[in-house]
């Protein structure tokens, strides 16, 4: 779609509780929405791309007069075989938009008054997946990189996270298995501008091969004087932040092949909390829910991997 498009589709977008259920009152809405979202308005073959289709089942479905492929609301997309309709989906989207903190699995089965954990669980990771990162664009010009250990199951704080922060902007954060010179330029590569200046603590993997040509201060303070003024401030209020929102949202319930969607979910947010529009984040779930691919309970419960984006390149391979 066109960004005048994306731009209509975020500032039509319900902000308040009492305009949302006044917008997407009936399942007929919320089509209208999902087909402007994906297809700026009218349906088109998934086959073929003809626009001249037949609305079959109440408009689920449209049969391709060129070709006669059925094309079904859902197919392609991250709702995908979906047996629930689209209002709800729209709700799940409006309350987890709504929350500064997010939602629990638990919290959105209650409100949603979905008979089992795991329906609610795997909508949460519908919706996690609907928000990863869509900006592109890499950190600078001033970035602090540090690490931290998070989460786990069964004790606290085992897994591995980098950290990169711009001055009071924008972060990323990878779930590793090691912080090695190779993970470590991995990591820059992907998320930094090749000129960035970069602050890091005294780690040895921070260094001219993993940062190559980047201005680089390698900062070591005492607790002293990062008290008086902590060099790598960003990182330390990310993590703090993101150790708050595990055990407070989620009640450090994560489990280690999952860590990294929590960690999108985290970031999504938090590059977000200054737009500080409901409309906007919402509105860019849907349109995400509608571009990403299928994510069946199969693929998130048995073909998640560990550090899915940061694993050890044989790990990658498995
Ligand atoms: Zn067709």
């Amino acid at each position: 779609m066109t960004q005048q498009g994306r731009d209509d589709l975020w500032r039509d977008f319900p902000k308040t509780a009492t305009e949302f259920e006044a917008r997407f009152a009936t399942e007929v809405d919320c089509r209208a929405y999902w087909i402007a979202a994906r297809w700026g308005g009218k349906p088109a073959c998934a086959r073929c791309s003809s626009k001249r289709v037949w609305s079959e089942r109440d408009g689920f479905l449209f049969e391709c007069a060129d070709c006669g492929h059925q094309t079904s609301l859902t197919s392609g997309t991250l709702l995908e075989k979906t047996r629930k309709p689209l209002k709800m989906w729209f709700r799940a989207v409006f309350e987890i938009s709504t929350r500064r903190t997010g939602i629990s699995a638990k919290d959105l089965q209650r409100i949603m008054g979905f008979g089992s954990y795991k329906t609610a669980w795997s909508w949460l990771h519908k919706l996690r997946a609907a928000m990863v990162r869509s900006d592109s664009e890499p950190l600078g010009p001033f970035v602090q990189i540090d690490e931290a250990l998070v989460g786990g199951k069964g004790g606290p704080y085992k897994e591995l996270v980098l950290v990169a922060a711009e001055a009071n902007g924008r972060v990323r954060l990878a779930h590793v298995e090691n912080n090695d010179e190779g993970t470590c330029k991995r990591f820059a590569d992907g998320q930094i501008t090749a000129d960035a200046h970069v602050v890091t603590d005294g780690l040895a993997s921070y260094n001219e091969n993993s940062l190559e040509n980047r201005p680089h201060d390698r900062v070591v303070q005492t607790k002293a004087e990062r008290r008086e003024r902590d060099a790598l401030q960003g990182c330390h209020w990310t993590i703090s932040l993101l150790k708050r929102w595990l055990i407070g949202t989620h009640a450090g319930a994560v489990r280690d092949k999952h860590l990294q969607a929590y960690l999108d979910e985290f970031t999504f947010r938090h590059n977000r909390r200054k737009t500080n529009g409901v409309g906007r984040i919402a509105a860019r779930v849907i349109e995400q829910l509608v571009v990403r691919e299928p994510l069946p309970m199969r693929t998130l419960i048995d073909e998640t991997r560990r550090c899915r984006w940061f694993g050890s390149a044989q790990a990658m391979m498995a």
